[in-house]
């Protein structure tokens, strides 16, 4: 039974390896579908600010063709300025000049502060187009890296399971299916260690008989978690 014993904390160990590599390859599109998620991010910023800076180019422009068709009603005036015939027509005309005038010198005041905006937003806009550019280096830098740890991980796997296989193989059908209940009912956890008379996965006490026969390789279950029991030095506690 010391044997076989044995053979079924092997399995234990393969089927703990192989549970562990199949949780991290699980993983790996999950952190892939993340990082394009950022990028997806950076992109939709920098169509934003590029979008931003492409409406205020388009109020600039309507700015100065405003400016210009100002500039032209002030020139036109001044030109009707010249004819006039009585003294109140010339007044009239002066008031109209001054308010064009006036109008004009806002106008300017709104190209000026455009030009700022405008500036702002293109320095915005290069600074999201960097942003992506980082981005993109940053994420394929660890896509390529989780594609490597897929493969590494695939071949692990597959070791893993080549060498369960083989242990199978060792292992009588009864004392397997056994070993297969138990761990299904319990998280994939079918054995226990038994150290200092204690079962190590429940930490329920177990008679001293019992503590003993399992030191010279008899098989028992736990009588309170139900998982098989094998005996380990207390110095190896740490490592199962
Ligand atoms: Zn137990």
């Amino acid at each position: 039974m010391k044997a076989e014993i044995s053979n079924l904390v092997k399995l234990q160990g393969r089927d703990d390896e192989i549970r562990t590599l199949e949780i991290r390859l699980a993983e790996i599109p999950k952190e892939v579908e993340e990082l394009e998620r950022e990028i997806a991010t950076e992109k939709k910023n920098l169509k934003d600010a590029e979008d931003a800076h492409t409406e205020a180019q388009k109020s600039q422009r309507a700015a100065e063709g405003e400016l210009a068709a100002k500039e032209e009603q002030r020139s036109k005036y001044e030109t009707q300025l010249m004819s006039v015939k009585s003294n109140e027509e010339y007044k009239a005309m002066q008031k109209q000049i001054e308010v064009v005038k006036r109008e004009i010198g806002d106008v300017e005041t709104k190209i000026l502060q455009g030009l700022d905006t405008l500036e702002e937003l293109e320095s915005k806009r290069a600074e999201r187009e960097r942003e992506l550019k980082e981005g993109q280096i940053k994420v394929s830098g660890m896509e390529k890296e989780l594609d490597v740890e897929k493969a590494k991980f695939e071949a692990e796997l597959a070791e893993r399971q080549a060498s369960r296989k083989e242990l199978l193989s060792l292992i009588p059908e009864d004392l397997l299916a056994e070993y297969q209940k138990i761990a299904n009912a319990r998280s994939g956890v079918a054995m226990a260690a038994a150290v200092d008379e204690r079962c190590q996965a429940c930490m329920v006490r177990m008679r001293p008989q019992v503590f003993h026969e399992l030191k010279l390789g008899d098989k028992h279950v736990c009588s309170s978690c139900s998982r098989i029991l094998y005996y380990l030095e207390e110095e190896k506690t740490t490592t199962i």
